[in-house]
């Protein structure tokens, strides 16, 4: 069968020219007559790699010296615990911004381990907005600010980051991260699970400003605290190997790409064909206020749920799949993630323009 478009949420579809230098890798790296799967993480060929992925992330995402970066895993859900494990210690209190469901997630475990201070939610308009956030809404005795800059559900995105003065600001970048440019200086931690952007789950990577080390609580399982990881450059025990193998052929494809800004632009682009058919059109709408727009996750419905399930069932005929909104919000979500060309996007507008004509 033929390669569909896949606008899955996540794990979602990877670049093709990463699956096929992975493919004739398989069975033989680099003259090393074994595949990255079967390496010793200790061995030369394998560090390389790590290094390699290091490198180059710090290249894309214009990393600061001061900040260090850690390949883990256990996915964005581990981070929503050891966030406040790592850094509760400091004054026992944090400040969330509830912005749908994974923020939710991250409240709810970080209240196991401190106060946690709901700053302003969006769950009046079931998060189809972002809250307005204002500089005297944040405790400056908090130890941190956590935000979710793209939520994945709900397809909103925050255009400007809050001003949080000296309280670091964490951030869930799960769905986000390498598809626009950030200043990291901005923040205190980035996290995100690898599945959306990056590369196979599997992978979690933290980027952490170095003075936020060392402060975890002293129940913190050894695991779950970033200090041993950078003492050990995240090999404190086995990583998970072939999945940092394969997002460092998704940052080699990203740097050949022209790297996050050019790749941003290309988001943009991709995001306005979706969203100026959206605008236009007299049946799809999109359920998300126009100022806040994700430019990865774009959520719509159909007037009827009939018309729902008939969209989904041609479109995945049609070869676009996994198109099925999440229970919450209901209808449709394209995720259209960096690996997603814009020949794909342009194509299910072609399909939705199409069959807004049958069905009027
Ligand atoms: C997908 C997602 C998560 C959950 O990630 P896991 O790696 O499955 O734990 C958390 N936050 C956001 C914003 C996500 O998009």
């Amino acid at each position: 069968m033929a390669r569909v478009f896949n606008f899955s949420a996540g794990p979602a579809m990877m670049p093709e020219e990463v699956l096929k230098i992975a493919a004739g890798e398989m069975l033989d790296y680099q003259n090393t007559g074994t595949s990255v799967m079967e390496m010793s993480h200790r061995s030369n060929a394998f560090i390389a790699i790590a290094n390699d992925a290091e490198k180059l992330l710090r290249e894309l995402m214009d990393i600061p010296a001061n900040y260090k970066v850690l390949f883990l895993q256990g996915g964005a859900s581990t981070q929503f615990a050891m966030v406040p494990l790592n850094l509760m210690g400091e004054n026992g209190k944090a400040d969330y911004v509830n912005t749908g469901m994974w923020s939710k997630k991250a409240i709810s475990e970080a209240k196991k381990y401190g106060k946690v201070n709901v700053v302003a939610t969006s769950d009046d308009k079931n998060f189809n907005y972002i809250p307005a956030l204002k500089k005297e809404m944040f405790d400056p005795q908090a130890a941190y600010v956590h935000i979710t800059p793209n939520n994945t559900i709900f397809g909103t995105r925050f255009t400007s980051l809050p001003d949080t003065g000296n309280v670091p600001l964490v951030a869930d970048m799960s769905s986000c991260i390498l598809s626009e440019v950030y200043d990291v200086n901005k923040f205190g931690i980035i996290y995100a699970g690898a599945q959306k952007n990056i590369g196979p789950a599997g992978v979690t990577i933290v980027i952490i400003r170095e003075d936020l080390l060392g402060k975890e609580l002293p129940v913190t399982p050894t695991m779950l605290g970033y200090k041993v990881h950078v003492e050990n450059e995240s090999m404190y025990n086995t990583p998970p190997c072939y999945s940092l193998y394969i997002a460092k052929l998704v940052f080699e494809w990203l740097k050949n790409k022209g790297g996050v800004k050019a790749m941003q632009k290309i988001n943009e682009d991709k995001a306005a064909i979706l969203y100026d058919f959206l605008d236009n059109s007299k049946q799809f709408k999109g359920t998300v206020e126009k100022e806040f727009r994700s430019l990865m996750n774009v959520p719509f419905v159909l007037p009827t749920e009939d018309l729902n399930n008939a969209f989904i069932k041609q479109a995945t005929a049609a070869g676009f799949i996994n198109l099925k909104g999440h229970r919450s919000v209901g209808g449709m979500r394209a995720s259209i993630y960096n690996a997603m060309p814009v020949e794909g996007v342009q194509k299910l507008v072609d399909f939705m323009k199409n069959f807004e004509s049958q069905n009027s």
